[in-house]
């Protein structure tokens, strides 16, 4: 497995010299088991998470096929069809291709919602080899007969199980009735859950089956810790932690869009410059987002589980938890975010009590226990957190303003806590549905953060702080793509974003 290369795996030549250029030395396991069965035109089912080089796997082999057949693509309609949950997901992976493909003359481009459609469907109207898509707005796209499907050759579903976790699993398979049943088709997902397995078997003909985190994920790169700190405590801690750290570049997960922008705009006027992603968020502002946390000009990105995977990143020293996931898998792909590509990281979940039962799924599906956060390190961040909130409700009791304040933004946060509203069908972003169970909030319980046998924990009494807790389907970049750290170039260009642009 290890003597492997990329040319044995028989990729041409025009391919390894882009692989060169994007510094990948060695296959990855899973495009070693994968490329040679795609290059022989094989269905696949990859269960895969993204970091695994996942991508690269299947664009490789849909580059050299595709290119081998010198057909051109029919007008409105695509050759390969790529369809992946999010539009950041989608964009990377177009931006994946524009790099592995620099050297052949396939067009691409990549549609999503949230942007304006003529662009896009100017790009796709000659016809591209490869079109990206998010199901909802390739179906838009198709229901407006600006889009054909029935030249499809070769289609892959990235990332299936979140689309399904997103409600997208009838539109794909809508899409997939749509496309001709004479295709190769592939289907990657981190999970195998029923639903996917039925679709799997419904659209997969003899499948090589490939699998890199067979039912343990990978995380042991990853340094993580939890430390318990109650709810009220949390934007202190953080913010001491983040001070004390020094972290280079960091992700702190949310639970809702609101307590995001609410977290990022607090980091930020504490004096650690935040944004907040999410699907509120216009697609410009998410762009402008990523492109400066990506250029190293935003230290600390807070994030809805939107982010959790398919961003990628290089650099991401340490992922926070701030509340931890409904669903345990969510918290790998959210660590996942650091220690890519072989470097090591950090992840730290901040659990208040109402969350332990969350930490022990969490410990179960990892089968081992998170070690607990403790040492000088978070003694000092205990007590300088501790110090913040005293401080803040000095500033609270000393200003009715600023108390009546407090307190309609608790009212209004709860009222955005998915765990208090399931009945309202709102819920978290990503997820069908909320928990049913309704958690008695300890919102309101000051807190006070005390380091107890060399661990982090905290009392209810104490402090008086309340919790607020182109016209054309792009040419394949020929230029020198922004190498990341790493090696991996393509991410580090976030143009894929611009859908309907063309490559130089
Ligand atoms: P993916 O799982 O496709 O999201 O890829 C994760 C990261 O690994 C991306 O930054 C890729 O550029 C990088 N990558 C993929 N394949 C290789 C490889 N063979 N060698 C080095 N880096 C790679």
């Amino acid at each position: 497995m290890t003597d492997q290369t990329f040319a044995s795996l028989g990729l041409a030549e025009s391919i390894l010299s882009a692989l060169e250029r994007q510094g990948y030395e060695t296959p990855t396991p899973i495009q070693t088991a994968s490329i040679p069965s795609l290059l022989a035109g094989r269905d696949l089912l990859g269960c895969a998470q993204t970091g695994t080089g996942k991508t690269a796997a299947f664009a490789l082999p849909i580059i050299q096929r595709l290119s081998a057949m010198a057909v051109r693509p029919a007008p409105k309609s695509c050759r390969a069809l790529v369809v992946a949950p999010t539009r950041e997901l989608a964009a990377q992976i177009d931006s994946s291709f524009a790099a592995y493909g620099a050297n052949s003359r396939l067009t691409h481009t990549v549609v999503y919602g949230g942007v304006g459609k003529a662009p896009q469907v100017k790009a796709i109207g000659r016809g591209v080899d490869v079109l990206v898509a998010t199901p909802g707005r390739l179906l838009d796209l198709h229901n407006q007969g600006v889009v054909r499907l029935d030249a499809v050759e070769i289609v892959v579903l990235d990332e299936a199980d979140r689309m399904l976790d997103m409600g997208f699993i009838r539109d794909v398979k809508r899409i997939m009735a749509l496309i001709p049943k004479n295709r190769q088709t592939l289907l990657f997902s981190a999970t195998m859950p029923n639903d996917i397995s039925g679709l799997a078997n419904s659209i997969l003909r003899d499948p090589v089956r490939v699998s890199v985190t067979p039912d343990k994920p990978t995380v042991e790169l990853i340094d993580q810790k939890v430390a318990f700190v109650e709810k009220g405590e949390k934007r202190a801690f953080l913010a001491a932690l983040i001070n004390a750290q020094g972290d280079e570049r960091a992700i702190v997960f949310t639970r809702t869009k609101h307590g995001a922008d609410k977290l990022a705009k607090a980091l930020s006027v504490g004096g650690i410059p935040a944004e907040a992603i999410h699907a509120n968020k216009s697609q410009n502002n998410r762009t402008r987002t990523m492109d400066g946390f990506r250029a190293g000009n935003l230290r600390v990105l807070v994030a809805t589980d939107l982010a959790a995977r398919g961003i990628d990143v290089d650099g991401i020293s340490h992922v926070y938890n701030y509340e931890l996931p409904e669903v345990a898998e969510t918290y790998v792909h959210r660590i996942g975010r650091t220690a890519r590509a072989g470097a090591s990281g950090c992840a730290i979940a901040l659990c208040d009590r109402e969350e332990r039962p969350l930490l022990k799924a969490i410990e179960k599906l990892l089968r081992t226990s998170v070690p607990v956060a403790s040492g000088p390190l978070f003694d000092q961040v205990a007590a300088d957190a501790r110090k913040t909130m005293i401080a803040e409700a000095a500033a609270i009791r000393a200003d009715p303003r600023l108390a009546a304040r407090e307190a309609a933004e608790r009212d209004r946060e709860r009222s955005f806590d998915p765990r208090n509203r399931t009945k309202t069908g709102r819920r978290p972003e990503g997820r069908p549905e909320a928990r049913s169970e309704s958690r008695s909030s300890s919102t309101g319980a000051a807190g006070r953060v005390v380091a107890k046998r060399g661990s982090l924990t905290s009392s209810s009494s104490g402090a008086t702080f309340s919790s607020k807790e182109s016209n054309h389907g792009n040419r394949f970049d020929r230029s020198p793509s922004g190498r990341s750290p790493s090696g991996g170039a393509s991410r580090e260009r976030s143009g894929g974003a611009r859908s309907g642009q063309r490559s130089r």
